[in-house]
């Protein structure tokens, strides 16, 4: 069996690993435009701030892909044709397989702002637009720079121009941070964070467009204000990367429509990762979810189908991590804040100004749980969200959830 999967990220490494593991005959080919030695998208951040050395981003040593006899091809997947079942490659022609996998994650969605494509304006998804933020000034900064989107990638641009000096002025629409996802006290603690560490924070502010002569030199708000800049970053989230597929008869909705085994609508095709969209998605689940832990489970999950033994997609709770500067954040299960007039939740929230707490509950049962720098176990939260617990019950068990409560100061709840 030839197993060919498009796409080296997280997804893409997980299905041919898996894959290896459960055939240990099958051929295994690993395809992808942007480096031979698939690297960490999340630790892009450090290497910029001279935390890491690009080396030390590889998700595995060199020595990984031959020993489990995993062949990485650097080449851009063209088109394909599931009913030849071959692949076509810009250098290295036609690959036919057996069984494919797409996992070819996503690409900056930048809105269409006038002057938008002028140099010095881009997003950070690649190591390509790595290197032309270090291209920019290499060493240094390019100062003054513009943030704009107030997603989890706009605040790493900031931190990232903040550190090496720039300064930063940091363009969000939404009148408070994230409002979706976090309470309005959440939402307090995240921009004053931000402000702390120097950046120029202004809410409720959209970009009206970006001037300049070849090179951006300022970007204009809707309250006419004129920001100079040298540097735009923009995090106004991603979009499935797709578009190669189009006349291959796979079919594709904003993502690569799959179903709940991640099998696309073409036979011997899976998809996995930031460019899959779930047809039918199960209860509390996302169609789309473009984050690590989904689409490292969802390559593991393509490749038993790839291998013949389907299995259904179960995420499970959710959870995810990130960093706000120095604010470190944990989400579990649903925490969308309940607004003040819904009958459908209610939130339990605790703060002393550094710390937060949130527990998500709804019909006597917590539903989710949301906390910046207070570290929680994964096991205890899922348990206290999967089993139902009350909101009494998982409050009295918080000592159990506490990661490092020796160390850390007492929340005092
Ligand atoms: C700066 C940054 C920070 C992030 N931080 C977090 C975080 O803290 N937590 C979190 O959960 N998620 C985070 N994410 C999101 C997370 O990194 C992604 O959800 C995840 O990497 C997606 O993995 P993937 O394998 O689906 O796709 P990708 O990692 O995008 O990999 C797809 C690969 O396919 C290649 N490819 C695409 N088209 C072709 C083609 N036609 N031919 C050949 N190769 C092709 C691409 O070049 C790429 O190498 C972050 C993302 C970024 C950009």
């Amino acid at each position: 069996m030839h197993a060919v999967i498009v796409g080296n990220g997280i997804a893409g490494v997980a299905a041919a690993r898996h894959v290896r593991k459960g055939d240990p005959g099958a051929r295994v080919t690993m395809i992808s435009d942007e480096t031979a030695d698939p690297f960490s998208r999340t630790a892009l951040m450090y290497v910029y701030m001279g935390v890491l050395a690009r080396a030390h981003t590889h998700l595995y040593e060199r020595r990984f892909w031959d020993e489990n006899r995993i062949d990485r091809v650097l080449d851009r997947a063209l088109a394909l044709d599931p009913a030849a079942r071959v692949l076509t490659l810009h250098e290295g022609g036609a690959v036919p397989y057996d069984r494919l996998l797409v996992a070819t994650g996503s690409l900056p969605a930048l809105p269409d702002w006038p002057g938008r494509d002028l140099d010095g304006v881009q997003g950070l998804y690649h190591l390509a637009d790595l290197d032309r933020m270090e291209a920019a000034a290499p060493g240094a900064a390019p100062d003054p720079a513009v943030v704009v989107g107030g997603g989890l990638i706009g605040v790493e641009l900031a931190e990232m121009l903040r550190t090496r000096g720039a300064a930063v002025t940091f363009l969000v629409r939404e009148e408070r941070y994230l409002p979706r996802v976090f309470s309005a006290s959440e939402s307090a603690l995240v921009a004053a964070e931000v402000r702390r560490h120097g950046v120029d924070l202004r809410l409720g502010t959209k970009v009206e467009r970006m001037e300049g002569a070849g090179h951006v030199e300022a970007v204009v708000t809707s309250r006419g204000e004129r920001h100079p800049a040298r540097f735009v970053g923009v995090g106004t989230g991603v979009r499935p990367n797709v578009a190669w597929l189009a006349g291959s008869g796979v079919e594709v909705g904003r993502g690569v429509l799959v179903d709940r085994t991640l099998a696309t609508s073409a036979p011997g095709v899976w998809a996995a990762g930031d460019c899959a969209e779930l047809r039918d998605p199960p209860d509390g689940v996302r169609p789309r979810e473009p984050i690590w832990y989904t689409a490292r489970l969802q390559g593991a999950t393509a490749a038993l189908g790839m291998l013949g033994r389907p299995r259904v997609y179960a995420p499970g709770v959710f959870y995810n991590s990130a960093k706000f500067f120095d604010l470190e954040y944990q989400v579990y299960g649903r925490t969308e804040p309940a607004p003040p007039d819904s009958t459908g939740g209610a939130d339990w929230e605790w703060t002393d100004g550094a710390r937060h707490l949130r527990l998500h509950h709804e019909g006597g049962a917590v539903r989710g749980v949301s906390a910046l720098s207070v570290r929680l176990r994964q096991d205890v939260c899922t348990r206290w969200i999967a089993e139902g617990w009350t909101l009494e019950a998982a409050l009295a068990d918080l000592g159990a959830a506490r990661f490092d409560a020796e160390l850390s100061r007492p929340l005092g709840v």
